[in-house]
């Protein structure tokens, strides 16, 4: 007899069997027995004429509906379900059937299941894939609107605290020059401390502005043209007090490519290397020697800030450039100069930010973090050698640079200007 007619004579008793052993409440084992039959007649179909995938319709059907708490809770449903036919079918064909003809069923019947099954653990697997990053898009959206909502608290913070902050300013100054001169050494040094606070105030306000100024991708830059020579060489000036109360000495080499002309934005790339050399101050110890150096690569001129102090964790390389991210460990006081005195941790992530606009990239690298060895860090930084200016108007003005690689007096690498001591 032909598996089609033998399949047919089991019908009954096998979809009875089937309907019972899913055990649903009466409306739902109702539906259930109309989708069996539905599944039944594509089994005929496909066993009549040797063809598998006439089952797809139904096994799509099934599958495309699970629950949110089925998909949840991992249950391979409409799987465990076909499991449950296959096994039945061999019993009920056992029970109802010669054992010949049991076996010719089972003979056609079964590869058509193997393909059922694999239809099905793919048509779940692709639901649940779809599901997943579905459910990633949805929380990845949510930490956006999050971030957003943080950094549009922080700006709008920072901007008032700006005006209180004017305020006080203003009154510290008034009180400097009300005081009468008798009062004046014991008042200066009460208005000193208060101005610092002030000042430090200011930085740490800016750096919160511009921190999610960079992270709104709203930093513009002022593309002039400039030598790295000479912007390097503020820093010195810039940290003297500061090198000299902490014994360190900054050295600046004057490297190939520091006297080639690039368009870059001088104020902000001096805040870079600012951000830099304060913290190889800050995390060197007394008698540290810091020095900057750098070479011309294709496109790029590569400037590297070594410092001979506490070095940073392998860890924590990626991690310090995250705003927010003070990694160091045991930072106790707070100061711009203080050994390990900490700050917000804004001034890695601006000096990322600062350097990304300009097309450029920065990292670290150090041996490690070693308070006793002092394995030192050197940060390097490459900065697009950009000899065309972004606005034609600019070259109209200062005429056309020099191409990088080449200085305008062929200068190589040796000589070092050095600051404090
Ligand atoms: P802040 O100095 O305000 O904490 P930064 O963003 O400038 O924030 O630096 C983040 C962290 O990176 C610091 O807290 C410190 O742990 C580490 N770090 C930065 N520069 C150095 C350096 N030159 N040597 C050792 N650690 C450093």
């Amino acid at each position: 007899m032909k598996a089609r007619e033998l399949l047919s004579q089991i019908r009954e008793a096998l979809l009875e069997r089937i309907a019972g052993s899913v055990g649903r409440g009466a409306p739902a084992q109702q539906a259930f027995s109309q989708e069996l039959q539905r599944f039944y007649v594509a089994l005929e179909r496909a066993v009549e004429t040797g063809n598998p995938t006439l089952l797809d319709p139904a096994l799509i059907e099934w599958t495309s509906s699970p629950t949110l708490t089925e998909l949840q809770q991992k249950k391979n449903n409409v799987a465990e379900l076909l499991d449950k036919i296959v096994s039945i079918t061999n019993d009920v064909a056992a029970e109802n059937l010669s054992e010949q003809d049991a076996l010719d069923l089972l003979t056609t019947v079964t590869p058509i299941y193997v393909y059922a099954l694999e239809k099905i653990a793919r048509l779940e697997m692709e639901t649940r894939v779809t599901h997943v990053s579905n459910a990633l898009t949805h929380a990845q959206q949510k930490l956006e609107r999050l971030d957003r909502s943080k950094s549009a608290f922080i700006s709008i913070a920072a901007h008032e605290l700006k005006t209180p902050l004017t305020l006080i300013e203003g009154y510290a100054s008034m009180l400097h020059d009300t005081v009468t001169a008798s009062d004046r050494s014991q008042i200066d040094t009460l208005l000193d401390g208060m101005n610092q606070g002030i000042r430090r105030m200011r930085d740490i306000i800016a750096d919160l502005i511009d921190v999610s100024v960079i992270d709104n991708d709203l930093l513009s830059l002022d593309l002039q043209p400039l030598q790295l020579k000479y912007l390097l060489s503020l820093l010195g000036s810039a940290f003297q007090a500061a090198l000299l109360e902490r014994h360190q000495t900054l050295e600046v080499a004057d490297f190939t490519g520091s006297e080639t002309w690039i368009y870059a934005d001088h104020d902000r790339l001096y805040q870079a290397f600012c951000n830099l050399v304060e913290n190889a101050i800050k995390y060197t110890p007394d008698h540290g020697r810091i020095s900057i150096d750098g070479r011309t690569l294709p496109g790029f001129i590569e400037v590297s800030v070594t410092d001979t102090g506490i070095g940073i964790s392998s860890e924590n390389q990626l991690l310090i450039f995250e705003k927010y991210s003070q990694s160091g460990p045991g930072l106790h006081s707070s100061g711009k100069s203080k050994f390990k005195g900490g700050g917000p941790g804004l001034g890695l992530s601006i000096t990322r930010g600062i350097i990304e606009a300009h097309g450029g990239t920065i990292w670290v690298e150090s041996a490690g973090y070693d308070e006793t060895n002092l394995p030192g860090s050197t940060f390097h930084v490459l900065i697009p050698a950009r000899n065309e200016p972004v606005d034609s108007g600019i070259e109209r003005l200062f005429g056309k640079l020099i191409r990088p690689g080449s200085e305008p007096d062929g200068k190589q690498s040796t000589q070092t200007d050095s600051f404090a001591a």
